[in-house]
Formats: structure tokens, sequence, C-alpha cells
């Protein structure tokens, strides 16, 4: 699975999520995320499964394995996706917490989701990377948060 730290799946308020088991320091890699590839109608096909697919190009995505289905997503990250498949903190992560990204920086196509993250920044729906407030997508584009078929697409 190329997991290269300790994590354990948890509940939590939105179903399963991925825990620190372990303190993780701001730029570690947490995992590799895996899984067949797809093209985005058949996850689609998927229904409400089509939340297990990780975006990584135009119409190219991976249906994820475990235990990287599990992350979720947050308005307030203390992950990220970095060159399109490694998951990396971007803060430390104490032992306990919950790790999730913010999906909206691997979605280019028209997937929304309603948000139950909690945070006091949370947009309330998740929508594509073009879509989000332009301020936040700078932010996430200097930070290199963004998939690069998203950077392309928008610098295009
Ligand atoms: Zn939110």
């Amino acid at each position: 699975m190329g997991i290269t730290l300790r994590t354990y799946v948890d509940s939590c308020a939105v179903g399963r999520g991925l825990f620190a088991a372990e303190p993780i320091a701001a730029g570690t890699e947490i995992l590799r995320f895996t899984g067949p590839v797809l093209t985005l109608n058949e996850v689609r096909a998927r229904g409400a499964a089509a939340a297990n697919a990780l975006q990584i190009g135009i119409d190219r995505y991976l249906y994820l394995d475990e235990p990287g289905r599990f992350v979720n997503h947050s308005c307030a990250p203390n992950a990220a996706v970095l060159g399109d498949t490694s998951l990396a903190a971007i803060r430390a992560i104490p032992a306990g917490e919950e790790i999730r990204f913010d999906y909206s920086t691997t979605v280019s196509d028209g997937w929304t989701m309603a948000c139950r993250c909690g945070s006091t920044e949370c947009r309330g729906l998740v929508v594509a990377f073009q879509l989000l407030p332009e301020p936040l997508r700078r932010r996430y584009a200097l930070l290199g948060q963004v998939q690069r078929f998203i950077r392309e697409l928008v610098e295009a």
C-alpha cells in the first residue's frame, strides 16, 4: 500500500476517516494513493461511491484502495495531495487527529459535495477548483497544493 507512517481508520463525523497514529511533522508524506485508473464515466457509474475516486488528470481517476479512500475533505485541511498521488502533511498533525485535504484542489469536473467539515472556514459546498474564490485559488497555487492537470487547465 505504500504507507510510510502509522495511521489508522476510525469512525468520524462523516463516516470513516484516516487518523494519525503518531505525530506527523509538516511536509511528511503520509501515504501514496493507489487504485485502478477509471474514466469519468466509469466513476459516475459508481453512484455515491464516486466519492472514493481521486482525480489525477482530465478523464483520469484513481478508484482509491483502502485506506486512501477514507481520507475525508476539509475546508481547513491539515494535508494536501502533492505530485498527483502523494498525501502529505501541510502542518504538524498530532497523534489522534483526523487527516484531511481540500477535495477542491483535486477536482476539475462537475462533481460537488455538501460539506460538513465543521471548520470556521467551511464553504458549505465542495466544488471544482475553478469555482473556488480567486484568493483561495491563488493561495493553493502558491503553496503548490493543486493537482498539476488543474494548474495546466487554469493557466491554459
Ligand atoms: Zn467545509
